[in-house]
C-alpha cells in the first residue's frame, strides 16, 4: 500500500514537472513568434575608454511583466531544442542593428558581438545561414564577432574547428567567452581562428581581492597576449579593476563601471556621446 502511494506520488510529481516544462516550451515558442524577445546592447570599450562595439544580450519582455534575464530561459530553450531558432532571431536582429549603425558616421566603426550556443553552431547549415544573413542585411562580416564558450570544445571538436575556419574565411571574427571557467581548452587555442579572449568576470573581481587573484588574472591576460590575441576584461565594476587590468595588458573592456546593457535607443545615445570624435568619452566621464 505504502509503496503504491509513493509510486503514485512520484508519477504525479513527474507529471507536474513535465507539464511545467511543456508550458515553458510553449511560452518560449510564443515569445519567438510574438516579438517578445528584445536585444540589449552593452558597450565594449578600448583602452582609451572609447566605444568600439557592443555585445548583444537577449531579454524576454512579456507584455505587462518584468523583463526576464537570459539565464532564466536559455537553458530551457536549449533543452527543448529551440536555441537554433532563438539564436537565429538574435543574429538577424543584431545584424539589422549593425546595418543601421554602419549608416551612421558616429557609429560606423562599431562591431557587434553575438553569443552562440553549441547546438546552434552544430546545425548543419549554420555557416551558410550566417553568411546569407550578413549578405541580406548588407553588413561586413569583419564587424561581427561570434562569442563561443569553452563548452563547445566538449562536442565534436573537428566539426567545430572546420566551421570556425569556414566562417573566418568569410570574414567573421571569433571570441572565446568566459575564458578560464569551463572545459580546459588550452590545447585547442593553437588550432582555432580566435581573435579575442574575454577574461571571465570572476577573475576580474578576484584580481582586486588579493595577491593570488591578481597573479591568476595577470597570467591569463599574459597568455592571451603572448598568443597574439586581443584580451578583453569582462565585468569591470570599479576604477581599480579597470586600472589593474590595463596594467596587465588588456586592451578591451566591458562592465557596469562603464555601462550596463542598454536598450537600442539608449545604446545609440551612449555611442554618440562616446564615439572617438568626442573629447568627453567614457574615460573622462567615469574618472570624475
Ligand atoms: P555573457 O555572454 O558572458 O554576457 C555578459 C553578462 O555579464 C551579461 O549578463 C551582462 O549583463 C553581465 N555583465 C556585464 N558586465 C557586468 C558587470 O560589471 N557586473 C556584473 N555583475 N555583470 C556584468 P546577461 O545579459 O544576464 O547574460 C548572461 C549570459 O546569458 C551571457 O553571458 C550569455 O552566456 C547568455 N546570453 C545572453 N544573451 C544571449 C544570446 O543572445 N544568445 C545566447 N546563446 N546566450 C546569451
Ligand atoms: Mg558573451
Ligand atoms: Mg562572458
Amino acid at each position: 500500500m505504502a509503496a503504491t502511494v509513493i509510486l503514485c506520488g512520484g508519477i504525479a510529481a513527474m507529471h507536474v514537472d513535465f507539464s511545467r516544462h511543456s508550458e515553458k516550451i510553449r511560452a518560449i515558442q510564443h515569445a519567438l513568434y510574438n516579438h517578445e524577445f528584445v536585444l540589449f546592447y552593452q558597450p565594449l570599450l578600448n583602452a582609451a575608454g572609447q566605444i568600439s562595439g557592443a555585445e548583444a544580450l537577449l531579454r524576454w519582455q512579456e507584455p505587462g511583466k518584468e523583463m526576464v534575464p537570459p539565464s532564466e530561459f536559455i537553458p530551457d530553450a536549449q533543452r527543448a531544442g529551440l536555441m537554433p531558432a532563438v539564436g537565429e532571431w538574435v543574429i538577424d536582429n543584431a545584424l539589422s542593428a549593425l546595418a543601421a549603425w554602419q549608416r551612421d558616421p558616429a557609429m560606423a566603426h562599431l562591431t557587434i558581438s553575438v553569443n552562440i550556443t553549441v547546438d546552434h553552431l552544430m546545425k548543419a547549415d549554420f555557416v551558410e545561414r550566417l553568411i546569407h544573413l550578413a549578405d541580406v542585411r548588407s553588413v561586413a562580416p569583419s564587424r561581427v564577432k561570434l562569442e563561443l564558450t569553452e563548452s563547445v570544445f566538449a562536442s565534436d571538436i573537428e566539426t567545430v574547428v572546420a566551421k570556425m575556419h569556414a566562417l573566418a574565411a568569410a570574414g567573421f571574427r571569433f571570441s572565446l567567452d568566459d575564458f578560464g571557467t569551463g572545459f580546459s581548452s588550452l590545447n585547442y587555442l593553437r588550432r582555432l581562428p580566435l581573435e579575442q579572449i574575454k577574461i571571465d568576470r570572476s577573475f576580474i573581481s578576484g584580481a582586486t581581492e588579493g595577491p593570488k587573484g591578481a597573479v591568476i588574472a595577470m597570467n591569463i591576460a599574459r597568455m592571451g597576449l603572448e598568443l597574439k590575441l586581443e584580451v578583453l576584461a569582462e565585468g569591470i565594476e570599479t576604477a581599480e579593476q579597470w586600472l589593474l587590468m590595463q596594467g596587465f595588458g588588456c586592451t578591451a573592456f566591458q562592465g557596469f563601471y562603464f555601462s550596463r546593457p542598454l536598450s537600442y535607443s539608449d545604446f545609440r545615445l551612449f555611442a554618440h556621446r562616446n564615439s572617438p570624435g568626442q573629447q568627453n568619452g567614457v574615460a573622462a566621464e567615469v574618472s570624475q
